[in-house]
């Protein structure tokens, strides 16, 4: 961290062991000379001083100097119950004394299982069966190429049904394929020549409305476009992909209600598949077990990963329907066998303590005190809106999105250079809070597990980050 901010941290709770300043030094040399970090401009990198973190505690990170950060952003949207959640510690543990890893192609292994059988019992109704993978892209890749292969294997006439649609702004993973799903030009125009194309629409994003209307009396006139490109290519489409409520990296754009049943509605018309993008969403983040369940919608895959594991483990799974899973049926030698796997595919370590998260879930409530605590955080983000250079808060569940803009009558958005985004996150260190904007959009997203409390304090001191970075600013 910057020198001149580590004065201000404070230092909440018991104080706990620490490495030694001459370790935290060793370490941040030894970090920038052979670590490189994701998404990250390595020469800015070598220009800072690392926080390096040890340890966590409860929505804590605790770094090699002991000072402890709450942790606004679950960890990249992973952790659901803190860190060192007993249960789950547990449960790692006892699953070491049986087994780290045996492999599920040829056979079966007890925690996936289980795990497998518990997932269909919370999902969406309709939803039957397990693919497992490592991470939210494959999870992805593996959905895309199921509803790619689903189709060629209905007979002739379904045989063209090889293109996608998915939305302008999307994020679905950093592999090829999923980044041919998305739509976020800054990361992906440079393999362009790699990707495939899909149709693209526009996000339901009402602060920006391409159409200039207004909800609720657009009646939802965005998808009247998403509606001529199905009827007029639903022959050549196998799958609409979402992110179902809430478009996340590339924007956190919420959708208004009524627009997810209403996709779920115009696929089911066209015969395309609907393919959801859970990742960011799914286990509670949105209030919810899973974003879909807001408007009663099953898809016809659903994808999830990371807070499959309470941010324990990387671990994934696309779910489907029996008809799905029905369409790859035959003799060996009709060969509709889907050819993938992972390495690491169904990890038992990963499973048992994704098993541990739901029992979790259960024992604690976790859904039914939730509601509560989302009140508490939309009452608190309410305070921000009054910001100068706060466009729009946008929140659902405990996932906000709080767009940073320029000037708030003609919503001229900061130039991305200007790195505003970042800075206030820089900010918000200095006062105890790690969060990771998505270019001019601040992203709060505690563990679900954050008290009422400190769910106030990570927006206070979002609030006070954003106030002193923009002060001299008009
Ligand atoms: C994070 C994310 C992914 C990619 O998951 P990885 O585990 O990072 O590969 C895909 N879709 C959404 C909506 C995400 O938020």
């Amino acid at each position: 961290m910057p020198r001149h901010l580590a004065s201000k941290i404070r230092i909440h709770g018991p104080a706990v062991r620490r490495s030694s300043k001459n370790t935290t030094n060793r370490l941040q040399r030894d970090d920038q000379k052979f670590v490189w970090h994701p998404f990250t401009q390595m020469e800015e990198w070598m220009q800072e001083s690392p926080i390096i973190i040890e340890r966590g505690d409860g929505r804590h990170l605790i770094d090699t100097e002991g000072n402890r950060y709450y942790d606004g952003v679950s960890s990249l949207w992973v952790n659901i119950h803190g860190h060192r959640t007993a249960a789950l510690d547990q449960a790692l543990r006892t699953q070491l004394e049986k087994i780290a890893h045996s492999t599920l192609l040829g056979l079966g292994n007890v925690p996936s299982i289980e795990l497998a059988r518990q997932l269909i019992k919370i999902s969406p109704l309709g939803l039957q069966k397990v693919f497992y993978s490592d991470n939210g892209s494959t999870a992805m890749e593996i959905a895309m190429k199921l509803a790619f292969q689903y189709w060629q294997q209905q007979g002739r006439q379904f045989r063209r049904k090889r293109k996608f649609i998915s939305f302008d702004m999307a994020y679905h993973g950093d592999s090829l394929g999923t980044v041919s799903l998305s739509g976020i030009s800054l990361f992906h125009k440079t393999y362009k020549p790699l990707l495939f194309r899909t149709f693209k629409a526009d996000p339901p994003y009402c602060y920006r409305c391409p159409l200039q209307l207004r909800h609720p009396t657009c009646y939802l006139a965005c998808l009247h476009p998403i509606e001529s490109t199905l009827r007029e290519h639903h022959q050549s489409i196998a799958a609409l992909v979402i992110e179902p409520m809430i478009q996340g990296v590339g924007g956190m754009i919420t959708s208004p209600k009524g627009y997810l049943r209403a996709i779920r509605e115009l696929c089911t018309r066209y015969n395309v598949l609907l393919i959801a993008d859970e990742v960011a969403t799914g286990f509670g983040r949105t209030g919810k077990m899973f974003a879909c369940e807001h408007e009663s919608v099953t898809p016809d895959f659903m994808a999830v990963s990371k807070g499959l594991t309470g941010g324990y483990m990387p671990l994934a799974a696309t779910l489907t329907t029996q008809e799905i899973y029905d369409g790859f049926l035959g003799a060996y030698d009709d060969f509709k066998t889907f050819f993938h796997g992972h390495s690491y595919t169904g990890n038992p370590l990963g499973c048992a303590v994704a098993l541990a998260n739901l029992k979790l879930f259960r024992r604690t409530k976790l859904l039914q005190i939730l509601p509560q605590k989302v009140r508490t955080f939309e009452v608190a983000l309410r305070a921000l809106k009054s910001l100068a250079h706060v466009g729009q808060v946008r929140q659902i569940g405990l996932m906000a999105g709080i767009e940073l803009i320029q000037n708030k009558k003609t919503k001229q958005p900061y130039p991305l250079e200007d790195r505003i985004g970042h800075r206030i996150a820089m900010e918000t260190r200095g006062q105890g809070l790690i969060i990771r904007p998505s270019g001019n959009i601040l992203i709060l997203m505690p563990p679900l597990t954050a008290t009422h409390n400190e769910l106030q304090v990570m927006v206070d001191i979002v609030k006070s980050a954003i106030q002193s970075v923009t002060r001299f600013q008009c």
